[in-house]
C-alpha cells in the first residue's frame, strides 16, 4: 500500500492543460523513474493475478498511451498485443466506432483480423475519465465477438464515473 501511495504522491498533475479546467494527469512524471516502472507493472501484474484475468490471449492497448503499458503486460501475460487506434492510422479492414472524450469526440478503430471470436481480451490504458474511450473499445471488441474479461487502468478520475460507461470490469491502481 505505501508503494502505492507513493506511486501517487509522484503522479504530476498540470492544472489547465490541454483546456481551461482540466486537471491533467501525467503518467510520463512516474514511468521516467525506473523503480517506479517496475512498480507499476508488478502491481499491475499482481492486480490481473488477483482478479484471474491472467489466461488472456490478447492484451489491448489504447492510443496511446495505452500502447506503454499493454505491449509490457502483454510480454509478462503471455499474450499477443492489439492497438485500437484513431481513425485512419490502420491498414486493412477494420472496424470503427465514434465516442466522445472529456475534451474532445473522436472515431477508435480495431483492424477487424486482430481478435478472433471467443478470445480472451484484456483492455489497458492510462487512464479512465468518463469512459468514453474504453466503453468504445469494449463495444469495437463485441463487435469482433471476443470475450473481454477487463480493463485495467493506472489511473481512475472517480468523481466521473466512467466504468458505468464502458459494459466490461474496470479495475485501476490509483485513484485520484
Ligand atoms: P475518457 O474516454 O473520458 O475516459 O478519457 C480517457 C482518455 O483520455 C485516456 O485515453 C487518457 O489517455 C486521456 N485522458 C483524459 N484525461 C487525462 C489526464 O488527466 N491525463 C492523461 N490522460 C488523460
Amino acid at each position: 500500500e505505501s508503494t502505492l501511495s507513493d506511486l501517487k504522491d509522484k503522479i504530476k498533475s498540470y492544472p489547465d492543460f490541454p483546456k481551461e479546467g482540466i486537471v491533467f494527469r501525467d503518467i510520463f512524471s512516474v514511468l521516467r523513474d525506473p523503480a517506479c516502472l517496475r512498480n507499476i507493472l508488478d502491481l499491475m501484474v499482481a492486480k490481473i493475478e488477483l482478479l484471474k484475468w491472467t489466461d488472456v490471449d490478447v492484451v489491448v492497448g489504447l492510443e496511446s498511451r495505452g500502447f506503454i503499458l499493454a505491449p509490457l503486460l502483454a510480454v509478462k501475460l503471455n499474450a499477443g498485443f492489439v492497438p485500437v487506434r484513431k481513425k485512419g492510422r490502420l491498414p486493412g479492414v477494420c472496424k470503427e466506432i465514434a465516442y466522445t472524450l472529456e475534451y474532445r469526440s473522436d472515431v477508435l478503430e480495431i483492424q477487424q483480423d486482430s481478435v478472433h471470436q471467443g478470445q480472451r481480451v484484456l483492455i489497458i490504458d492510462d487512464l479512465i475519465a468518463t469512459g468514453g474511450s474504453l466503453g468504445a473499445t469494449c463495444k469495437l471488441l463485441s463487435g469482433l465477438n471476443a470475450n473481454v474479461v477487463g480493463c485495467l487502468v493506472l489511473l481512475e478520475l472517480e468523481q466521473l464515473h466512467g466504468s458505468k460507461n464502458v459494459e466490461a470490469p474496470v479495475e485501476s491502481l490509483i485513484t485520484f
